[in-house]
């Protein structure tokens, strides 16, 4: 059996049919924006592997960093026990986010982050004597990971809701925020979608415990940015109503919009954050949810007084000194400008596929790129003409999109718009 016919029979991927899997690339090597199979075609990863390897792959600082706290001390547990990597990751993301965000629970995946910081929501409210605040609000449209919990507020219809019906907690679903990123705001509540999320929380707001939302830029459901203004009056009406905000940045934090945090974009802080995904610079897993002090504190004083979770791998110090190096190249690299001199890019090089047919839209926000088409893209074909364009692309639904590594060139981000329009153009 070749590598490729046992990966096709034995290994799942990502939603795929175990019977018929669809064709993969053996990549054998990866450095800086390119991915190198095993037979030697070179693809640029034009999707970041999934958001994450914003430096670009095998980044030698992020790389020597690993390499000598490998030598140092791969692995320990967390309870009982810590460590300077935790603690020093600790106060570079205090110091990064809202100054209200500043108790730290470290965990290995988005997913998890997700479902500890649904659980820190209900468990603050059972100490506020709410124990009836055991339900979630969010719009539809949305994406926050694959375990139980966190599946129940993935988009109803476009999530797994429908195939696991009866199975999966019901949770409270409003439309999502109907006012694009680039469009005006009005504070007509009827118009701006506010008026539905406030009617829910006035007929079911003492059920939610929390509201969970993806700043600014919808992800997995649809690659929609939305206007930050509908986050600032989600904000009052958590507040207005005791429920607790989560603001999932798996996807869109350390600079992905233009801002280091989506959410900067509306200038609030929520009461629990997520993060993951380009923590590590794509290097290894780590996720961390972040809340302020009168919930963790809440929490303490709770009947329970634990937080009641605790990962094997909480903490990891391998991904934790990976977290503080690709900080370090955060901070060192304008990533700034490199994000807004890529979104100029992408904006002048994708407008034309506008007047294509099969086109409904194209749009840029940072260093995201999306070209809507008005059917749904089969991904075989992008697929097919990845070695071809030399740019790997994994269409989603009806959007042909990039989030390429910020430290991209001019010439290597020209190849990713060509291969996306003239995608858009096979389909
Ligand atoms: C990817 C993602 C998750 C899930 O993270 P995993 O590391 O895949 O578990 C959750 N929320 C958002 C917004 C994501 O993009």
């Amino acid at each position: 059996m070749t590598p490729l016919e046992f990966d096709a029979r034995h290994l799942w991927h990502p939603y795929t049919n175990i019977m018929d899997p669809g064709p993969v690339h053996l990549i054998a090597q990866s450095e800086g924006v390119w991915l190198t199979r095993d037979d030697g075609v070179r693809m640029i990863d034009a999707m970041s592997s999934w958001w994450c390897v914003i430096h670009g792959h095998r980044h030698p600082a992020i790389a020597d960093a690993m390499k000598a706290q490998l030598s140092q001390m791969p692995h320990t547990m967390f309870g009982g026990l810590t460590h300077e990597p935790a603690i020093e990751l600790g106060r570079r993301l205090i110091e990064l986010l809202p100054k209200e965000l500043n108790r730290i629970f470290f965990s290995d995946s988005g997913s998890v982050s997700v479902e500890v910081a649904l659980k820190m929501a209900v468990q603050y409210q059972m100490a506020r004597g709410n124990s009836q605040r055991t339900e979630f609000a969010t719009v539809r449209g949305g994406y926050h990971g694959d375990t139980w919990k966190a599946m129940s507020v993935c988009d109803p219809v476009n999530g797994m809701h429908g195939f696991f019906r009866g199975v999966l907690s019901i949770q409270h679903f409003v439309p999502r925020p109907p006012i694009a990123f680039d469009q005006d705001w009005t504070d007509d509540t009827r118009l701006n979608g506010l008026g539905a999320l406030e009617a829910l929380l006035e007929s079911k707001g003492d059920r939610i415990a929390a509201i969970i939302l993806e700043p600014v830029v919808q992800g997995a459901g649809g690659m929609f940015f939305y206007h930050p203004a509908w986050l600032r009056g989600a904000r009052d009406l958590c507040n207005a109503h005791g429920i607790l905000l989560i603001l999932d940045e798996i996807a869109t934090g350390f600079g992905r919009t233009g801002e280091l945090f989506a959410m900067d974009h509306a200038g609030i802080a929520p009461d629990i954050v997520c993060l993951g995904k380009a923590l590590t610079g794509g290097h290894i897993t780590m996720a961390a949810t972040v809340t302020s002090e009168p919930v963790a504190l809440g929490i303490g004083q709770s009947k329970a007084g634990v937080m009641m979770h605790g990962p094997t791998y909480m903490a990891n110090p391998l991904a934790c000194a990976a977290a503080i190096a690709s900080l370090d190249q955060l901070k060192q690299r304008s990533w700034r400008k490199d994000v807004s001199n890529i979104a100029n890019q992408m904006d002048q090089e994708l407008a034309p596929a506008r007047e294509l047919p099969g086109v409904a839209n194209t749009r840029i926000l940072g260093a995201i790129g999306v070209i809507e088409m008005e059917k749904r893209v089969d991904p075989a074909i992008a697929h097919r003409f990845a070695p071809e364009t030399g740019v790997w692309l994994r269409p989603h639904a009806r959007n042909i999109y990039c989030m390429p590594p910020y430290i991209i060139s001019p010439e290597e981000l020209s190849c990713v718009t060509a291969a996306m329009v003239s995608l858009a153009k096979e389909i």
